[in-house]
């Protein structure tokens, strides 16, 4: 959800993606950040792709429309070999790919649900093809490959197991509240009417046991959220599974993600594979900011600055990557000579499902160790 509380304006995602006003805040995407050093980059349906950055569009980008459906499998086939026939014909060397599934169907039947494990077996298919279709074109030894997502998924809970949090059973929505983002699942920001502030958190911080009530600038840190000027001043999240309504229950969501991140059904995926990746390596749980740096590192690109490090993620690579410069050198020198190709330059395709749920067993029994261990902390993201 879009939003700015000056023209009250409230846009999904989708509706925005082609409007440069509403992603240009400042922060450079990779794709710009790589076509500055050289790199042929382009965006296959991910979000953001469709905007300019500074003035500067992805070199190509495919928007997704608004009615796109998200689970038609042979289409998602067809988005693979596009862009297999990206790098190999046109020499791209980062090409990012996105599929609104399982997200979708996990929110509309909830995670653990017949349903949502179909998907997760067409998504394993289509990783299945993705493999195929890299050796089809002769990739395997030059693309790497990262398939993550950007939250997990809980299933909510509803009345009458539960009494459902609806905030117009303690405040005046027409007398306190000037702006709110409410009833979407477990998180929500309000914008008191001036003076107000003080009447709505009090009314709040207490009153229901599942929900978690903040000033902006007394936000747990640990989120790193609440520093950002169009965050609101009453900032809450709810415990996991329960939803935050507003003036009446329109929440109707079986599935949903945006919880506080500690909670293992919120945890994310992460696998890679290509010539610059260990095999079989079985890496410990870390936080999604830190494919960042890896990506630059894969590209050969200086990364803008950020909050990642490179030292989580570059276990990761193979011991002979590098030390370093000589695959930079190799890429470097690719660049000045076109006609090298794909022999030696390595693309980087990242595909990314939104929300996981099929290898939560698995990260479970390896988050059990890592808490014993007191070790790193886990994949944290939250989502869109
Ligand atoms: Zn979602």
């Amino acid at each position: 959800m879009m939003f700015n509380t000056e023209t009250l304006w409230k846009y999904s995602f989708k509706t925005t993606q082609n409007k440069t006003e509403w992603w240009d805040n400042g922060v450079l995407p990779l794709w710009i950040t790589a076509q500055r050093q050289g790199r042929k980059t382009a965006s296959f349906h991910y979000p953001g792709g469709g905007a300019k950055y500074q003035g500067e569009a992805v070199q190509r980008s495919l928007v997704e429309s608004y009615t796109h459906p998200n689970g038609n499998e042979t289409e998602w086939r067809q988005n693979i070999d596009i862009v297999m026939n990206w790098f190999t014909k046109e020499d791209f060397d980062f090409v990012t790919l996105y599929y609104g599934e399982p997200d979708n169907v996990g929110h509309l039947y909830g995670p653990d649900t017949e349903k949502r494990r179909a998907m997760i077996q067409q998504i394993d298919r289509t990783i299945g093809y993705l493999l195929e279709a890299i050796g089809r074109h002769s990739l395997t030894e030059h693309l790497n490959v990262i398939i993550t997502s950007d939250h997990g998924m809980t299933t909510m809970k509803k009345k009458p197991n539960i009494t459902e949090i609806l905030l117009s059973n303690y405040i005046s929505f027409k007398d306190l509240v000037q702006f709110d983002i409410v009833d979407y699942g477990g998180f929500g920001m309000l914008l008191p009417k001036p003076g107000q502030e003080e009447a709505v958190y009090q009314a709040l911080k207490n009153a229901h046991p599942h929900l978690n009530v903040y000033k902006k600038e007394e936000f747990p840190e640990r989120f790193h959220f609440a520093k950002h000027e169009r965050v609101l001043p009453i900032v809450m999240y709810a415990d996991s599974g329960y939803s935050i309504s507003g003036r009446i229950i329109l929440y109707f969501n079986k599935g949903d993600h945006g919880f506080d991140n500690v909670y293992m059904d919120m945890k994310t995926i992460f696998r890679a594979f290509g010539p610059d990746f260990k095999k079989n390596h079985l890496a410990e749980p870390f936080d999604s900011i830190h494919i960042y740096p890896l990506m630059c590192k894969l590209l050969g690109v200086t990364p803008e600055p950020h909050n990642g490090s490179l030292a989580v993620t570059q276990e990761m690579l193979v011991d002979t990557y590098d030390q370093q410069t000589g695959a930079e050198m190799k890429r470097a020198s690719a660049l000045q000579n076109t006609a090298i190709g794909l022999t030696v330059v390595t693309g980087v395709l990242v595909v990314l499902f939104v929300a996981s749920v099929t290898f939560t067993v698995f990260c479970r029994k390896k988050m059990q160790r890592a808490d014993q261990n007191s070790t790193s902390e886990p994949v944290r993201m939250t989502g869109l």
